[in-house]
């Protein structure tokens, strides 16, 4: 019988942080005053991920006088409060719960950003565990973060699970190669020789409620 093990990815499965990232680095430019270009180049830079180094470089670049660990603290705690969950999607992992599944977070990103958001939107409440690859080295695809994740909620990744996401890579192929079953949020281009996911939806809720219609096998 496959466990009843969920992992989620955070970043446009269960939160929009294309929305959150772009509202961050508006505020983060307005408060210091800094230059269209400057935001330009912040959103071109951190459009898929943003990182501590980000913004030394972006110290260097142009030149600023703000310390990069403090442009970095303000753009973390700028995202979290800028990631807003959708009530619904915070109240379909609560009745997964209720429903005696397990969930974990398997996350790239850094562990600053990361965790903040976790925590900003009640999501760290609803997880048994978490694994984010800014906190280990070791991102998705790779086996060893989706090992941890279940692991970090007290199970083990080869008594099976599902993965839910919407990177074809990291999170369908990811999931696949550590033997999970794998809900693909569809969005992003599909690429050649990935195996296909169990099931495609349009919506992190839609996978919830295939989820809680999932008989043990
Ligand atoms: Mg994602």
């Amino acid at each position: 019988m496959q466990q009843r093990l969920a992992l989620f990815d955070l970043d446009g499965t269960l939160v929009d942080r294309q929305a959150a990232y772009s509202e961050a680095v508006a505020s983060l430019c307005r408060a210091h005053g800094f230059a269209p270009s400057i935001e330009q180049w912040l959103l071109a830079q951190l459009a898929d991920r943003a990182n501590t180094s980000d913004f030394a470089q972006l110290r260097a670049v142009f030149n600023l006088d703000e310390p990069a660990t403090e442009l970095w603290q303000e753009y973390v705690d700028l995202i979290a409060a800028a990631v807003t969950p959708r009530p619904e999607v915070l109240e379909g992992l609560a009745k997964l719960r209720a429903a005696a599944w397990t969930i974990g977070i398997a996350t790239n990103g850094s562990a600053d950003t990361q965790r903040a958001k976790l925590a900003a939107t009640g999501i760290e409440d609803l997880v048994n565990g978490v694994a984010i690859s800014g906190d280990v080295n070791v991102r998705k695809p790779d086996r060893r973060l989706f090992e941890l994740a279940a692991a970090r909620c007290g199970l083990n990744i080869s008594d099976g699970g599902w993965m839910i996401g919407d990177n074809p890579a990291a999170d369908v192929g990811g999931g696949h190669q550590a033997g999970l079953h794998t809900i693909w949020l569809r969005g992003r281009p599909w690429p050649d020789g990935l195996p296909t996911a169990h099931h495609t939806v349009d919506d992190v809720t839609d996978a919830i409620a295939l989820l809680l219609n999932e008989n043990p096998e």
